[in-house]
């Protein structure tokens, strides 16, 4: 049985780690795909487990032996989705989430046209910059430069399949739930992992 590969993308503080995050806490067979960044871990991120950090070397060196999905720069440094992050997962029947921007998006949606994709709005732009002042993590200076992308970004939020808009968090994660539970049982899902009782139940007697 296969997993479904998501994207989720927002602009930067509307809440989609934290919404991933919060979702992986109620189910064991949900994971996020950890991509490859040249930024400097902010504190309390580890490496392996929020990014596998690099430099730009190291970075370019994947893309010329063809080690990515989709790569794309972002506010000045280098994101990428190895291969190796996702078909491992997937193959063991684990939903795989890919907390990537629109230009990676739209990458994974050429090489993955069976990607799942969901956008995530703040409720408005004050509550985004707030967000974001209160995650506490980036600098004035970084802070302002991902509010002056964050319109650009939102412009691209009819290319997704489902739109969220993260006001209340109970509420929105609740919704996102609904959309990762729905899709195991599509019909071509349960063919897998129902095969046996299939057989039987079609079976000419
Ligand atoms: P956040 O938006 O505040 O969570 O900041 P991050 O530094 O975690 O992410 C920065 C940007 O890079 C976001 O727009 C992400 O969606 C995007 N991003 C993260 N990982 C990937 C990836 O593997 N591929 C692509 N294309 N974008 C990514
Ligand atoms: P992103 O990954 O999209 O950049 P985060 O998940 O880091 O965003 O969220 C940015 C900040 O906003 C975090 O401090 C998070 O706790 C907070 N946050 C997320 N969703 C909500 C919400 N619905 N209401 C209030 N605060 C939220
Ligand atoms: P941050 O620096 O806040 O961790 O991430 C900044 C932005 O980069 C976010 O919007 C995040 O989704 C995006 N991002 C993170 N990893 C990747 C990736 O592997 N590929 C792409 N295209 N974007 C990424």
């Amino acid at each position: 049985m296969q997993g479904n590969l998501f994207v989720v993308s927002s602009p930067s503080g509307a809440g989609k780690s934290s919404l991933i995050s919060a979702l992986l806490e109620r189910h064991n067979d949900m994971k996020v795909s950890v991509s490859h960044t040249t930024r400097q871990p902010r504190p309390g991120e580890e490496n392996e487990v929020h990014y596998h950090f690099t430099n730009v070397e190291a970075f370019k060196d994947l893309i010329s032996k063809d080690g990515f999905y989709e790569w794309a720069e972002v506010f000045g440094n280098y994101y990428g989705t190895s291969k190796q992050a996702i078909q491992d997962q997937l193959d063991q029947g684990i939903d795989v989430f890919l907390d990537i921007d629109w230009q990676g998006a739209q990458q994974m949606r050429e090489i993955r046209p069976d990607i799942i994709t969901l956008f995530i709005l703040p409720p408005s732009r004050e509550e985004l910059e707030s967000r974001l002042n209160k995650r506490g993590q980036d600098s004035a200076e970084v802070i302002a430069k991902r509010m002056s992308q964050a319109q650009s970004e939102m412009s691209h939020y009819n290319e997704y399949d489902f739109l969220l808009i993260n006001d209340d968090f109970e509420e929105t994660l609740n919704n996102f739930e609904k959309i990762v539970l729905t899709h195991r049982l599509k019909t071509k899902n349960q063919y897998s992992k129902n095969s046996q009782l299939l057989t039987q139940l079609l079976a000419k007697s």
